[in-house]
């Protein structure tokens, strides 16, 4: 356990829901169907009383997450209202963009401009194996959003031996045509299926070698979001390419500022650790401010100095449920 006070710990991710409408291989197990009931996910009041408190507590920045945020009914609103919070400086979406091309317009009105989407494959046969979705729609979403004026997009791949390295260049070539910054992510242990093994492991360390064979990566001085990645100039291309390595980077942790509040109101300190503090007592029956945040700073308290990944970890959640 490290002083968390030493630590600016000023980001809060927030899961809205643990739906998804895809089904990625590395996210969710085959058949899973136990999404909690509605009554257990926090209300969209019960999420922002939850971000005032965090506020108050020194959290800067948001991101909005799920499952994938933008299937749970009124999300727009829920973000205009998040960002419209006295306090909260930063708000940025994590979405996997199938429902984006429909709701783009609405959300830039609502001020948005941060969103990091998922991509996987640029070949859509690959793009289905992976996540079970049809990559136009994603397309057609990232497109939406540039248009609509979210500006600031992110492109995430999570690389898979045998399933979608070859995707590597396609994915480069799709983010250079947009002038996108793309991240490439080792894969976690973050689901209850047997995923992440020796063979389908594709170490960000390997995927930097490939690029830089082709093309000049320069490293960046200057950071670049609030993660953990590590940011290249490809001068070539024109854009950053970023390396989240978080099983082969040891100093993965070092930097990190953030926390997770899960759709059903536990603050979860760290994703690759079990330690979470459930909020719910705070909220139900009847909402105790000065109860949430002493739950809130004994959760900045417990926020460990780094992931257990390399330690034998099994998640007991699926990663929908804790939020990407
Ligand atoms: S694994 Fe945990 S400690 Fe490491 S960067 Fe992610 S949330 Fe932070």
């Amino acid at each position: 356990m490290i002083d968390n006070s030493q630590r600016n710990i000023d980001y809060l991710r927030i899961s809205i829901t643990d739906r998804c409408n895809e089904r990625c291989l590395y996210c969710m197990p085959d058949g899973f169907h136990a999404w909690k009931e509605r009554e257990e996910i926090l209300s969209y009041e019960e999420i922002i009383e939850v971000v005032r408190v965090a506020v108050r507590l020194g959290f800067r920045k948001f991101r909005v997450t799920g499952g994938e945020p933008l299937v749970r009914r009124d999300v727009v609103e829920f973000i205009a209202r998040l960002i419209g919070t006295p306090g909260v400086e930063h708000v940025g979406l994590s979405t996997n963009a199938t429902r984006l091309r429909g709701l783009a317009t609405d959300l830039a009105r609502a001020g948005l401009r941060h969103a990091n989407v998922s991509l996987d494959a640029i070949d859509p046969e690959i793009y289905r194996r992976v996540t079970g979705g049809r990559v136009q729609e994603v397309i057609d979403g990232i497109d939406a959003a540039l248009r609509a004026g979210i500006s600031r997009i992110k492109l995430n791949a999570v690389l898979m031996r045998g399933v979608n390295e070859e995707q590597l260049w396609p994915l480069i070539d799709f983010a250079a045509e947009r002038q996108l910054p793309i991240r490439f992510i080792e894969l976690m242990p973050v689901t209850f299926t047997e995923v992440l093994n020796d063979t389908n492991f594709f170490p960000i360390a390997e995927a930097k070698r490939l690029i830089a064979e082709r093309t000049l990566l320069i490293p960046e001085t200057a950071q670049l979001g609030f993660g953990p990645a590590t940011y290249y100039r490809a001068p070539e291309l024109g854009i950053s390419v970023g390396f989240i390595g978080a099983m082969t980077n040891l100093h993965f942790c070092d930097t990190c500022t953030k926390m997770r509040l899960t759709a059903d109101g536990k603050i979860r300190p760290c994703l690759g650790n079990h330690e979470e503090v459930d909020l719910q007592p705070a909220l139900r029956p009847h909402l105790n401010v000065r109860f949430i945040e002493e739950l809130f700073v004994e959760a900045l308290r417990r926020k460990p100095a780094e992931h257990s990944f390399r330690d034998q970890y099994q998640p007991g959640r699926v990663m929908t449920a804790i939020g990407g």
